[in-house]
């Protein structure tokens, strides 16, 4: 008989577990609290940058072409060899939940599972994956340590966003760690918030950060629709698979330590864990993981702490020397060499990093010395 696995929560990684594990053949159960695509807290960019999973089913609104990034100056960032698209997340997880209900899937939402149907869920079930989110159910049940959180606020707005499409712009500033986004869905609406990632000077508040910035881009006249914010987790969880229960997504820690998303390695978790729940060898997951979103977390970790220590005037340097240019001269070349996070930061614009499935992080586009540089980089976090 094939083995029942309950799908704890129906975002973006408990969607694509249930959908991978039911088209594996599995008698799959997925409950949410709320309704699923209701509800979403998120700027709405997907991030692919690892170039390992299929474009969204739905719900895309552009792909990304450029990201306007401003230091000191300001960058504009080619994303045309990058898989990153727009998207309106409602519409993507009501057909994620519509493809895992027609594998067979069934859907139970409205249901919020706490401590005491988790248990009864033991029971019935062989296999439980926790998609809870950044509060997520395991750590009150296994009494998990916190994980680092960054902080963030965002309003949606409505207003003139033309100049915006096929963009999405990010802007840094000398006295935090992080940056504050202007997303836009359509020409009209943008989601437009403010995350602090590492360290920042004392006394400052988002809700003013955010207000400021506001005034800085000419958007504090314009409509808000939506406020929301909370925590990213932007360390990883030490341990990931408890007795017979797999975290995914934001409930094992797996967003972007340099920038905050979470959505493909959400997705990329969920696979990973019906896959090795299927294989039979759920103690795979971990290692699994590891192998495709560690070292590109590792690598976000290591650009993050210049970010965060370098002076505003050097992190503008770098950001010159990785994205400033693209024809690069002799000297130009061998300063990107001795600064190996510019050299990251230029391999990863030009679309050379992707993953693979079973390779992990795949490296054999890169030229030799761009290998090396990674291959140390990637084993261990900073
Ligand atoms: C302001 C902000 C902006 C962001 N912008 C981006 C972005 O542009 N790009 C990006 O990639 N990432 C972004 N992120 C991060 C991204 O939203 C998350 O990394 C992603 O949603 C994680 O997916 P998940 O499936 O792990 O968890 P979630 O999307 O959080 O889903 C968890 C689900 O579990 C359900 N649930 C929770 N508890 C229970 C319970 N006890 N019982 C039943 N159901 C439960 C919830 O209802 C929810 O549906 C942003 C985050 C914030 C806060």
């Amino acid at each position: 008989m094939a083995k029942k696995v309950a799908v704890i929560g129906a975002g973006p990684g408990g969607l694509y577990a249930a959908k991978e594990a039911a088209g594996l053949g599995l008698n799959v159960t997925l409950f949410d609290k709320g309704k699923i695509g209701e509800n979403i807290v998120c700027a709405e960019g997907f991030f692919d940058l690892l170039k390992i999973l299929p474009p969204p089913v739905a719900g895309i609104c552009f792909p990304v072409e450029e990201i306007v990034f401003s230091v000191i100056d300001t960058f504009l960032i080619d994303c045309s060899q990058l898989h990153i698209w727009m998207i309106d997340r409602s519409k993507w997880q009501k057909a994620l939940k519509a493809e895992a209900a027609a594998l067979g899937c069934k859907i139970e939402e409205q249901l919020s599972i706490g401590p005491k149907e988790f248990r009864q869920l033991e029971k019935e079930f062989d296999w439980i994956i926790d998609a809870t989110g950044v509060q997520c159910l395991s750590s009150s049940i296994y009494h998990l340590p916190p994980v680092r959180t960054a902080p963030t606020i965002q309003y949606t707005l409505e207003g003139d966003f033309t100049s915006f499409i096929g963009k999405i712009k990010a802007v840094a500033d000398p006295r935090y760690c992080g940056y504050a986004w202007i997303f836009p869905q359509n020409a009209y609406v943008a989601n437009v918030g403010l995350g602090w990632f590492g360290k920042r000077e004392k006394g400052l508040q988002l809700r003013n950060e955010l207000h400021s910035f506001l005034q800085r881009e000419g958007l504090a006249h314009y409509d808000v629709v939506k406020r929301v914010g909370g925590p990213i987790p932007v360390a990883r969880r030490q341990k990931i698979v408890f007795n017979k229960t797999l975290l995914i997504g934001d409930a094992a820690g797996l967003s972007s330590p340099l920038h905050g998303g979470g959505i493909d390695t959400a997705c990329i978790s969920g696979i990973l864990a019906a896959r090795a729940i299927a294989q039979q060898q759920p103690q795979h997951y971990a290692a699994a993981v590891e192998k495709i979103i560690g070292a590109k977390l590792n690598l976000e970790e290591k650009i993050l702490k210049v970010w965060e220590y370098a002076d505003f005037a050097a992190f503008n340097k770098l950001c010159a020397l990785s994205f400033g240019q693209k024809e690069t001269t002799f000297l130009q070349k061998m300063l990107l060499s001795l600064t190996q996070e510019a050299a990251i930061l230029q391999y990863v614009q030009s679309g050379k990093l992707r993953a693979d499935w079973q390779r992990g992080l795949v490296l054999d586009d890169l030229p030799f010395i761009a290998k090396k540089i990674m291959q140390k980089l990637m084993k261990t976090a900073p």
